[in-house]
């Protein structure tokens, strides 16, 4: 078998940047295709990395913002004509994220919001946004199969909820198990992003090794212990000292180290996480590919 990385996307933020894609990564086993975030441009960097949409089984959000969930949609509905086998639609694309925040996060003087949107569900989890996609897209979802052989829409996806048992404090976390097939076993924790609870980083294990995405965090210990040995990591950063050249400063900074983990600090981590690092980190790309095992 075998198990490649492939980085789909690599600019976070949600604010377009020229050529370059949004988050998203891909991990594909024996062809299957997993993949992680779903930002800016993920449907187009999927089918430029010469990935197949009749292989995707399965979509794991990190955390529900936007630059991380934003074409979600397309990725569900470009595809679909062609999610069919001989014997019928494809079995659905699952998305796994996190689940309705168990409060809804306050803010403070300085940062809050002022309207509220949608107070009737303001914290919407991941199966509650693919709910919405199909209500919003219920046009194209009802009508299109009038004019052109359609898959059965009831069978193209399914919104999966991740709930993590509370968190007592100054324990570690014990990984939930997300997925797991004899083949591929997803594990995760919660990290910590700020307001964006929950937010979570994933490990994926095969018989090849694995590979381990923190999804948009602070340094965080338990996905240090989550990402023990794994043969990849593929971790966010922030250049604070790049923003702070740029006119972020004060609060506003302040805040950015409150939600990101800084580019000095993630040589750290990865020491922290062991095996296989040798002091040097390499910087994502856009269409960046690694074939398990990497060691040696
Ligand atoms: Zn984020």
């Amino acid at each position: 078998m075998t198990t490649e990385l492939v980085l789909l996307g690599t600019a976070g933020a949600p604010l377009p940047v020229a050529g370059r894609g949004g988050v998203s990564s891909a991990l594909v086993v024996d062809g299957r295709v997993f993949v992680i975030d779903c930002g800016r441009g993920t449907p187009s960097a999927f089918v430029e990395a010469g990935l197949g949409f009749s292989r995707l089984e399965a979509v794991f959000l990190t955390h529900l913002h936007a630059d991380h969930t934003g074409d979600l949609p397309g990725l569900l509905l470009y595809p679909w004509g062609i999610r069919v086998g001989d014997i019928g639609p494809l079995a659905p694309i699952r998305v796994y994220g996190p689940s309705r925040p168990a409060a809804v996060p306050a803010g403070d003087a300085l940062f809050h919001r002022e309207t509220t949107i949608h107070p009737e569900r303001p914290v919407p989890g991941a199966a509650d946004l693919v709910e919405s996609i199909l209500a919003g897209y219920a046009y194209h979802l009802n009508v299109m199969p009038l004019d052109a052989r359609m898959p059965d829409a009831g069978a193209l996806v399914r919104g999966i909820d991740i709930s993590l048992p509370a968190r007592a404090q100054g324990r570690a976390q014990a990984p939930v198990l997300v997925f797991g097939d004899g083949v591929v076993r997803v594990t995760a924790v919660a990290v910590t992003h700020g307001h964006a609870v929950p937010a979570l980083a994933y490990r994926f294990d095969t018989a090849d090794g694995s590979v381990v995405f923190s999804g948009d965090t602070t340094v965080n210990d338990d996905l240090i212990a989550l990402a023990q040995g794994a043969d990849i990591l593929v971790h966010q950063v922030a250049d604070l000292g790049y923003l702070e050249r740029h006119g972020i400063t004060g609060a506003a900074l302040d805040r950015m180290a409150g939600l990101h983990t800084d580019v000095t600090e993630v040589g750290g981590v990865a020491e922290r996480a062991g095996r296989g690092f040798r002091g040097t980190t390499t910087a994502g790309h856009d269409g960046l590919r690694r074939v398990l095992p990497s060691r040696g």
